[in-house]
């Protein structure tokens, strides 16, 4: 969305979606992090001040980290769907596309209207009804902008959560969609109470045990392509298994490849099966790693993005390696 006009329709578009409609279904991405937390419970806090009926849910459970959020403990898994009707009306927040909530799609009414709410680069517009800002740092922004709209008054309940759904998704305001608008906001959240000292420490400082010990395993594999601008790590799953980490506690461990000096493209290979990884990539200057991530069915934004490759460990780094050498030149 470019314009402040389309975005204006779109706001009115998201308004009318959900003052028209009731019984909705919040869903988020698979391994929930912190701005697809934050803006599922701003959606909830949201349709709870209209006073509308909604199930928040998930195919993960959420960061135990992001327990302080507003109604988090409400969000559902799978099986807890199984005791309500088929959805009719779903809202989808930071999914770039219809896979990204994986199987709950089984829980909605084949006949069902679906409201994106997201902000990514790489978003495939598959709502019935779309609130697409590619121009924000998190969904938690176009939360914000989406409460405004709809003239709701900010609490310091949602004030935390959209805090947290920004500052994670900046990397605590430093990434490169850390724009004045984001200062703004974050201002007017602090305004509203949210202490920032209380939630760096809980949402980026504070690490755990297991991240610690995968972190050691991890930095063990640190490899570099011969121009030494591409460097990956790895999470075997055997080392998973042994540190008990889980996709939380590998959060922030692909910044040090990508923050070793000289290096422009960081990856980490996750192990999910034998023949299954799970790529993150980060770049730090021009390569767009959404693009690179989008030849192998991935997606998210310029500076950091995903994937799934199958494969053998060797030749999935192989492949991935060779894609971002070619988007280095
Ligand atoms: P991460 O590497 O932290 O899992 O993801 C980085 C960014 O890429 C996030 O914005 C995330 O939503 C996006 N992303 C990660 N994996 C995938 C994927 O498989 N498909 C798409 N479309 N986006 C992804
Ligand atoms: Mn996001």
């Amino acid at each position: 969305m470019e314009s402040t006009q389309s975005l204006n329709s779109s706001l009115e578009e998201a308004k009318r979606f959900i003052e028209l409609n009731d019984d909705f279904l919040v869903i988020s991405h698979i391994n929930p992090d912190g701005d697809a937390a934050s803006s599922t419970c701003a959606m909830g806090w949201l349709l709870n001040k209209l006073g509308k009926r909604y199930v928040m849910a998930n195919m993960d459970t959420m960061p135990t980290r992001f327990s302080y959020l507003t109604g988090i403990e409400n969000v559902q898994l799978l099986q807890g769907l199984q005791k309500y009707e088929p959805f009719n009306h779903v809202i989808s927040v930071d999914c770039a596309d219809f896979y990204r909530f994986g199987e709950l799609n089984t829980v909605f009414h084949e006949q069902a209207k679906l409201l994106n709410v997201d902000h990514h680069a790489t978003n495939s517009h598959f709502g019935s009804s779309n609130l697409v800002d590619v121009t924000a740092a998190a969904t938690a922004q176009v939360m914000y902008s989406l409460i405004n709209y709809m003239n709701i008054e900010l609490d310091l309940d949602i004030a935390k959560c959209l805090y947290t759904g920004l500052l994670t998704d900046t990397g605590g305001f430093r990434y490169q969609n850390t724009t004045p608008k984001v200062l703004e906001i974050a201002s007017v959240l602090l305004s509203h109470g949210v202490s920032p000292t209380e939630i760096a420490r809980i949402a980026l400082e504070t690490i755990t045990p297991s991240h610690v010990a995968m972190l050691q395993c991890s930095l063990n594999t640190l490899s570099f392509h011969d121009s030494k601008k591409i460097a990956w790590i790895i999470a075997s799953a055997n080392d998973l298994m042994l540190t008990g980490a889980t996709a939380d506690d590998l959060d922030g461990i692909v910044r040090y490849p990508v923050n070793i000096s000289g290096v422009e493209v960081g990856l980490l290979f996750k192990q999910l099966s034998e023949r299954s990884f799970k790529v993150s990539l980060r770049s730090n200057d021009f390569v767009n790693v959404s693009q690179v991530a989008a030849l192998f069915g991935g997606g998210g934004h310029i500076r950091a993005a995903g994937c799934t490759v199958e494969g053998d460990l060797h030749e999935v780094i192989a492949r991935v390696v060779s894609a971002c050498e070619k988007a280095l030149l």
